[in-house]
């Protein structure tokens, strides 16, 4: 049997104009800012209004250690959120925005698959509601005003070698790395070395992610550190007075954008920060919105569960007074088998073994997620090819773990594939069974809240930092930023630093390579390895395939 492509499954989606998605959800039509027919912002004054309503259930989507073999988080968590409205909950469900510039470097995005779909698929994974792109202009306003003030006669004594603030565009442009800019002469100002981000690397959209309303943004963007003097006195983006104008750029794209699923059920698609340097999940702000008018929320977060749901719980969750009451592992019997040493192209023969072998994965992320007081359901999100022998080795392997496993078909048959789920999910979500609580306390050390993620999560033996590192760590304690949540940095391939240690690893250690500090999104990143903030393309992008038809529809785009 042939299975179609997920654009081919988008284009057919019997799409509702977006004011009966609102309906859904008791939306005015005053208070939907439509984008077309099929997408819509929701306007400041009606999220205010709802502040006062009871939360709903909060369910975390995240995923074992990714694989080649695709684990499906985006997938899982459209097919639950379909799932739950299919057995007559009032559920909706929040997501990433996708960046721009990777969907024309490598296949692959950001709206699910299958028949678990946000849709329109091309709008998301394209300019959308053009909220990156304000993100680029608000982060370039401030790269250009920071130049400007050191033009004008740097009376903030800056020292332009000192400068931290870079500059991002939303495409893998691997030529922009590193760069020398001010060339040219007098009038264009003092030769200094800067380089580009992609823009999801950008505080800036850290920051938009956690905010809690307009007033917080600005005061967040005006907390960014831009550069440091002679004497490394940090100067910040107040300083340069960039905060307010910078806050009218963003003023449109801090409102959650409202679209709906191939179901026809409502999904915020709001904010993309970088898993790695940012904490990689939604906006803080549609999460919260969604909570007070939906009964179930179904959220995602990015990487494998010891880098998105930690920092979901430890960063996300403690700043805005978020609790998770039941968290979805996914798992696929590709991934435990990749985890049980079997290659990508053997994927397809049935290997029984190697299934269980590789569930070491999945059993650690079980426990390191109950250590967060909150109760596990494991995903089984199921490929057509897998055995009947190979599910129930992950089922039975869960099950000696003390916890359940439950296949959804929601890629092949949307709601009624994940319907098993569904039901499992509300149920343990309205159980009241869940007692959240970050691993460490906000008056933790730098250095010991590190430890504690490394030593907890990663199962690690020590962490490893040269005297510069703890120095930087305990000055920042000393500046007044020692209650900061950690942001880790690492591969998300494994529970260790080194991609290619699949499994569940022990007698490792930790080695910090940097360490930053994000004072306006509010956390401390650990560098630990090589991150790339800016990516390049592969030899054949995407983009080459990428063409409208003679029907003006796009193709290629995955
Ligand atoms: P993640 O959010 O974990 O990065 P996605 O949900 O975006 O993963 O899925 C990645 C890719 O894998 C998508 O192209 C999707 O269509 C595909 N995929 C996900 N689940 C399945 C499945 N059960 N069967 C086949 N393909 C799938
Ligand atoms: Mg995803």
């Amino acid at each position: 049997m042939a299975y179609k492509s997920d654009i081919e499954i988008a284009r057919a989606a019997n799409k509702k104009p977006i004011q009966e998605v609102g309906d859904k959800l008791g939306i005015p039509g005053e208070h939907l800012l439509p984008y077309g027919h099929d997408k819509a912002k929701v306007s400041q004054a009606y999220i205010d209004s709802v502040q006062k309503n009871k939360n709903g259930k909060l369910i975390l989507v995240t995923a074992i250690n990714p694989t080649p073999a695709g684990e499906g988080k985006t997938t899982t968590t459209v097919g639950l959120g379909d799932g739950l409205n299919a057995i007559g909950k009032k559920a909706m469900v929040c997501i990433r925005e996708a960046s721009l510039g990777p969907n024309f470097g490598m296949k692959g995005g950001a709206a699910g698959g299958g028949y678990a779909q946000v849709v329109p698929m091309e709008d998301m994974n394209l300019h959308f509601t053009g909220d990156f792109h304000a993100i680029t202009s608000a982060h370039s306003l401030l790269s250009a005003m920071i130049d400007n003030h050191i033009y004008w006669g740097n009376e903030l004594d800056i020292d332009i070698r000192r400068v931290v603030w870079r500059r991002v565009v939303d495409m893998n442009d691997r030529a922009l790395r590193q760069i020398t800019a001010s060339l040219g002469g007098v009038a264009n100002g003092f030769p200094n070395e800067s380089g580009f981000d992609i823009t999801v690397a950008s505080e800036v959209m850290a920051i938009l992610c956690l905010a809690k309303n307009l007033k917080d943004l600005e005061e967040r963007l005006g907390a960014m550190i831009v550069a440091y003097r002679r004497d490394r006195s940090p100067v910040f983006c107040r300083d340069i007075e960039a905060q307010g104008a910078m806050t009218v750029l963003l003023k449109d794209a801090m409102q959650p954008n409202l679209v709906q699923t191939l179901e026809n059920n409502p999904a915020f698609v709001h904010g993309g920060p970088f898993a790695n340097i940012a904490h990689g999940c939604n906006s803080v702000t549609a999460t919260t919105t969604a909570l007070k008018i939906a009964e179930f929320v179904v959220t995602e977060a990015g990487f494998g569960a010891d880098l998105g749901a930690e920092k979901f719980m430890n960063i996300k969750c403690r700043k805005a007074g978020l609790a998770p009451d039941c968290v979805v592992l996914v798992a696929t019997v590709r991934a435990m088998k990749m985890n049980g040493g079997v290659a990508k192209g053997d994927l397809g023969a049935e290997n029984v073994d190697a299934v269980k072998e590789g569930c070491a994965n999945l059993g650690r992320h079980i426990a390191n997620l109950k250590s967060f007081g909150v109760p596990v359901v494991v995903a089984i999100n199921h490929f057509v090819n897998d055995t009947d022998a190979e599910v129930q080795a992950v089922k039975d392997y869960v099950k000696a773990q003390g916890s359940e496993a439950i296949l959804s078909r929601h890629w092949e048959l949307g709601s009624e594939g994940s319907a098993d789920l569904a039901r499992r999910v509300a149920e343990v979500a309205e159980s009241g069974e869940s007692n959240f609580k970050p691993i460490y306390p906000d008056e933790m050390p730098l250095f010991q809240k590190i430890e504690t993620i490394a030593k907890n999560i990663y199962h690690a033996d020590a962490v490893v930092a040269d005297s510069k590192i703890r120095d930087q760590l305990k000055q920042w304690e000393e500046a007044g930023y020692g209650n900061l949540p950690i942001c880790m940095a690492k591969t998300q391939y494994s529970f260790t630093t080194d991609p290619s240690r699949r499994g569940a690893p022990t007698g490792h250690s930790v080695p910090i390579r940097e360490v930053r500090l994000s004072a306006g999104a509010g956390f401390v990143v650990v560098v630990c390895g090589e991150i790339m903030t800016m990516p390049g393309l592969p030899r054949t992008p995407a983009a080459q395939s990428i063409r409208l038809n003679d029907g003006g529809e796009i193709e290629g785009l995955f």
